[in-house]
């Protein structure tokens, strides 16, 4: 089963995917997470990407799908993948449809998950994730259960992301709106998307999903 994730920065599109991963044993693809990897590693397409995303604006199609294309090639994704945070462009969208089809592989369901964006901002300024495994956790929504300690694996050190400064996070937002949201329409043409209430709390979104996933689980 291959899956897309969709929605603005803030959605909860990490949080769902990584819960769906556990799940359905599907890997998750984050473009974003995949691109903080090479800055945090000093690469060249870190060093480039790293000035698209401090400013909110998105890093050019061709390096993010030549960074998919090599990712869906890999022998775990053969079992399935959810993306999460691809495509953001049309173009990027159409190249996805040709990398598939080169594979052979099929595009189960694009989940769009709607939310009111007021509360975005909140969302994201709250957020912060484990230094060591990347769960994310929320000053507000979703402490740690012992405060300063990964739930998940016990670690005690905790991150923020450059980007979810709320001068940024307008800027993302603003990219989400004018570049993203035309796959929509894309993606309802194939007959392909479902939008599902991303306000709602984070268990209650995972069972709008896999209610969505079940008949193919
Ligand atoms: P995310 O973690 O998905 O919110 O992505 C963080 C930033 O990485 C975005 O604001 C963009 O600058 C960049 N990025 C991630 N995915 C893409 C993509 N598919 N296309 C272009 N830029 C991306």
């Amino acid at each position: 089963m291959n899956l897309i994730l969709l929605g603005p920065p803030g959605a909860g599109k990490g949080t769902q995917a990584r819960m769906l991963q556990e799940h359905f044993g599907l890997i998750q693809i984050a473009t974003g997470d995949m691109l903080r990897e090479h800055i945090k590693h000093h690469t060249d397409l870190g060093q480039l990407a790293q000035n698209y995303m401090n400013q909110g604006q998105l890093v050019p199609d061709l390096v993010v799908i030549q960074m998919i294309e090599h990712r869906i090639s890999e022998a775990d994704a053969n079992n399935g993948f959810i993306l999460d945070g691809f495509p953001r462009t049309v173009p990027q969208a159409e190249s996805l449809d040709k990398m598939l089809a080169r594979r052979k592989l099929k595009l189960d369901h694009v989940i769009e998950m709607r939310v009111d964006e007021d509360a975005l901002v909140e969302r994201i300024a709250g957020r912060f994730s484990c230094a060591a495994c990347g769960e994310g956790y929320h000053d507000k929504f979703k402490k740690p259960a012992r405060e300063g300690v990964c739930d998940k694996c016990g670690f005690g050190q905790f991150v923020r992301r450059d980007d979810d400064r709320a001068d940024t996070v307008r800027k993302r937002l603003a990219a989400y709106r004018e570049q993203t949201a035309p796959i929509l329409p894309y993606y309802q043409a194939k007959g392909k998307l479902t939008s599902i209430d991303g306000m709602a709390e984070i268990d209650v979104v995972q069972t709008q999903i896999r209610q969505l996933l079940r008949p193919q689980a």
